[in-house]
């Protein structure tokens, strides 16, 4: 089967032809047919963070197919279900996390397409129990993107707390963030988009974003001040003084929610400001295998849009690139099915 595979950080990933993954016990085998590029990825291949993936490995959490084998003793699945695979590829179940419905956070966890292979494959192998069934109306091209895009900025609201009426800041409209902004809309809240390319900020509005803020231009903190501060603001983007300035734009009890992981980010975080103002920094990480369920029911159930560009996986160095000039609409979508 072909793979596209990182050797060494920092380089160009190598499609290789691999030996069929063998599912063991627990384990099903999927047959790909779509597989997002979220800019996790291009952090796993540049080996940009503490804990790195040891190369060679192939990335990619936002793979999505059919079961075509099942390792023994898994019985809930079929030949022929179609499921994702996220970046929670496999918790521990018996931690305190796992029991308090926190899995995201179990010490034990492996994360697929850094802790394991992962989608960038016409094949990959899964922990049926962590294998998300898609369900029937929810395509493999837009189930790709929520299966990390979507699961993520879906938690990072339920964690703001977001009500009807609040102020939401979207930091990035890129793959998650076109998602982030149409999950605050159907939580009631209104919408403050930042990004700092036309085509981004246009697309906000077309999903519904009640602010546009170019951040190339605009002081962003100002601008959402002066509409009242952000209850929440949700940082997406991979730039530390986007954190800072949408911190800074936060009112009075307002939550910053971290998601974006720039290499060896921080930010200065004034205490006076903080203390005085009862803002909280939270971190959040992906969502459990609920909050992918919710996240597939909503789409099943037409209320949000994928924007996605399908590519061969081929395209895979290519693409990298134009995620990193954000030369893409929101996401690209790998098609494993071409040539099949
Ligand atoms: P992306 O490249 O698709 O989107 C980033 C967006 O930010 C782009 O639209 C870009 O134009 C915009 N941007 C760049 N500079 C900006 C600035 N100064 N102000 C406002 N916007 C700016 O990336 P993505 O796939 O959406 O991922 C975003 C980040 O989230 C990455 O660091 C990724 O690793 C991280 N991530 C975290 C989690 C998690 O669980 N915490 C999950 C998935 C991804
Ligand atoms: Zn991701
Ligand atoms: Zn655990």
């Amino acid at each position: 089967m072909r793979a596209a595979v990182v050797r060494a950080f920092g380089e160009p990933l190598v499609i290789e032809d691999r030996p069929d993954p063998v599912p063991g016990p627990g384990q099903v085998r999927v047959r790909v047919e779509a597989s997002g590029l979220c800019h996790t990825d291009i952090h796993a291949a540049h080996g940009d963070w503490p804990v790195k993936p040891s190369p060679p490995f192939v990335p990619g959490h936002e793979g999505v197919g059919r079961v075509e084998e099942l390792g023994d003793g898994v019985t809930h699945l079929a030949v022929g279900d179609r499921v994702a695979v996220p970046w929670l590829g496999w918790a521990c179940g018996r931690c305190e996390h796992c029991l308090s419905g926190w899995e995201t956070l179990c010490e034990r966890q492996i994360n697929t397409g850094y802790g394991c292979d992962g989608g960038y494959a016409e094949q990959m192998l899964a922990w049926a129990d962590f294998a998300q069934p898609v369900p029937d109306g929810v395509s493999a091209l837009d189930a790709a993107p929520l299966t990390c895009a979507g699961v993520t900025t879906y938690k990072a609201l339920k964690v703001a707390g977001v009500r009807p009426t609040q102020l939401v800041a979207v930091s990035g409209v890129g793959g998650l963030g076109h998602l982030a902004v149409q999950y605050a809309k159907i939580a009631g809240a209104r919408v403050a988009a930042i990004d700092v390319t036309d085509d981004k900020l246009e697309l906000a509005a077309e999903l519904g974003a009640d602010l546009l803020i170019d951040a190339r231009k605009d002081d962003v903190a100002q601008v959402l001040k002066r509409h009242g501060g952000a209850h929440a603001a949700i940082a997406l983007a991979v730039n530390e003084s986007a954190f800072a300035a949408v911190n800074a734009g936060l009112r009075r009890g307002g939550k910053l929610v971290m998601v974006a992981l720039p290499a060896h980010g921080t930010i200065e975080v004034p205490i006076f400001d903080t203390v005085l103002n009862g803002t909280s920094v939270i971190g959040s990480i992906v969502g459990t295998r609920q909050d992918l369920a919710e996240v597939f029911r909503l789409h099943a159930d037409g209320r949000t849009r994928v924007i996605s560009e399908t590519r061969p996986l081929d395209s895979v160095n290519r693409s990298i690139e134009d995620v990193l000039h954000g030369d893409v609409r929101a996401r690209i979508v790998f098609d494993l099915t071409e040539g099949r």
